[in-house]
């Protein structure tokens, strides 16, 4: 099976509307190319035909330096992080519960070195010269490559007034915030108010901050059944899976959440906790404040924001490259594409542009036909999910990934058997791309 028959075959896995299957089918597939039941160990190449340079270790930027080592012939692969180890994303609103620890969402990259030979460097990467294909690091280390492929997640816009973010944290990058917030929960008055912001779409994880939303509505009603929870949506309406989640939040936490849309935050005082909106003030004991999102101030810095109104990252989704440098790739969150900011997508993007770089360091040309999809588990309460599958397929007329409703819904409602498969789900993606 060559690689673009393996990533047609799980988009049609995936295409039997159980998102279980498509990650698992994809890593049985890529064990029987290898021919092993384990996979080969893969060491840097000695004589390497071309250099990688990989700025970013998350979903997108892993999953492509594996999946480069194993796909291209004699490719150097250098991945550079700010951590030495990743703390997924995925997962993370269930630490505000109290159902999952920080240190089981915590990835290092041991694998990558010893198993498929990936070089990995530490540091903050300050300068990118995308036509030169150079990253500078803090210090002054400078790595060259043939390509480079950037895979940064996502930046913050300021907001106005909130001079101390702790205050009021968006736990929207896994890390301290989402700790302080679970403490910040826990100690709030069992008759307080809570409130969550939703940014304008474009922005990480669709249906995440609806997901948090009603997990947290479920925690308090056992917890604290006297607060509130008031939900700020910039958007005009629920942005994705809008059956489930106004069924969930109207009728089932109806009583603890309240729900406002059209919600501009001006400014905030983070001393009284207070959002300065388009509808008037609202305080809250505890604020999830989740700004409005673009790719980091280093891709600007370096030209590549072209989509999005500056926002994104324009790319040709044959490949990744970026449509202002061409020899510089963007994957994940900081790309702007039809397919959502996603964990899942970023490691379907990383295995297209994997397979681009592949065949153009063979002298080859990208596949023409990819096909990518996603599968996304929302929890409903602590202990039952729903989910919602989407398939894509590349559409030359428009060149541009276009949705195949025939490949892609969502269950009708939620339960628990959701909830577990949720975690095989987790389980397998993450295998998929640090193991
Ligand atoms: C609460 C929450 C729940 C989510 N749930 C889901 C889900 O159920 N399913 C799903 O598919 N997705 C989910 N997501 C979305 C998912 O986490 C992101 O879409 C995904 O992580 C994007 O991958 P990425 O590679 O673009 O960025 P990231 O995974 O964020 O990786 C970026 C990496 O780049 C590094 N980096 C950035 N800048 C620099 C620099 N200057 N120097 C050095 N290193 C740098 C960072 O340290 C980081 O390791 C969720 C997100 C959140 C917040």
């Amino acid at each position: 099976m060559d690689r673009r028959q393996l990533l047609r075959a799980v988009a049609g896995a995936a295409a039997g509307f159980s998102p279980l299957l498509a990650l698992a089918d994809d890593d049985r597939k890529t064990r029987r190319k290898s021919g092993s039941s384990t996979p080969q160990a893969l060491p840097a190449p000695t004589s390497p035909k071309a250099r990688v340079i990989v700025l970013g270790g998350g979903m997108g930027g892993t999953t492509l330096a594996k999946y480069l080592r194993m796909w291209g012939d004699a490719v150097d692969v250098t991945l550079v992080d700010r951590n030495p180890s990743y703390t997924s994303c995925i997962m993370s609103s269930l630490v505000l519960t109290g159902q999952r620890s920080m240190s089981s969402l915590a990835f290092g990259y041991d694998n990558l070195r010893t198993r498929y030979g990936v070089r990995t460097v530490f540091g903050e990467v300050v300068a990118i010269d995308p036509v030169a294909c150079r990253v500078t690091l803090q210090g002054g280390t400078v790595l060259q490559g043939d390509r480079l492929v950037l895979a940064p997640g996502i930046a913050f816009d300021e907001v106005p007034g909130l001079t101390q973010p702790d205050a009021m944290p968006h736990a929207w990058k896994a890390g301290p915030q989402t700790s302080l917030l679970a403490r910040q929960l826990a100690a709030m008055p069992t008759n307080g108010v809570a409130v969550l912001t939703i940014p304008a779409v474009p922005y990480r994880c669709p249906p995440g901050p609806y997901e948090r939303a009603c997990l947290i509505a479920d925690w308090l009603r056992l917890r604290k059944p006297q607060a509130r929870l008031i939900v700020l949506d910039a958007n005009p309406d629920f942005v994705t899976e809008k059956d489930n989640f106004s069924r969930a939040f109207f009728d089932l936490h109806g009583r603890v959440i309240e729900y406002r849309t059209n919600v501009i935050i001006d400014s905030v005082d983070p001393t009284s906790r207070t959002l300065f909106t388009n509808g008037g003030a609202v305080r809250g004991d505890v604020v999830n404040l989740i700004p409005r999102q673009r790719a980091p101030q280093l891709l600007a810095d370096a030209g590549l924001l072209n989509a999005t109104g500056g926002r994104f990252a324009a790319v040709d989704v044959l490949s990744y490259a970026s449509t202002a440098a061409p020899s510089t790739h963007v994957i994940g969150d900081a790309s702007a594409t039809t397919q959502p900011k996603a964990g899942h997508i970023a490691n379907q993007e990383a295995k297209v542009c994997a397979d681009a770089l592949a065949r153009l360091f063979a002298g080859g040309s990208p596949d023409p036909a990819p096909v990518t999809n996603s599968a996304c588990y929302s929890t409903i309460t602590m202990s039952k999910a729903s989910w919602l599958h989407a398939l894509y397929q590349y559409d030359a007329a428009s060149a541009s990934m276009k949705p195949v409703a025939a490949g892609s819904g969502a269950s009708v409602g939620w339960n628990g058997d959701h909830f577990e498969d949720m975690g095989t789900w987790f389980t397998a993606l993450m295998a998929d791309t640090f193991a």
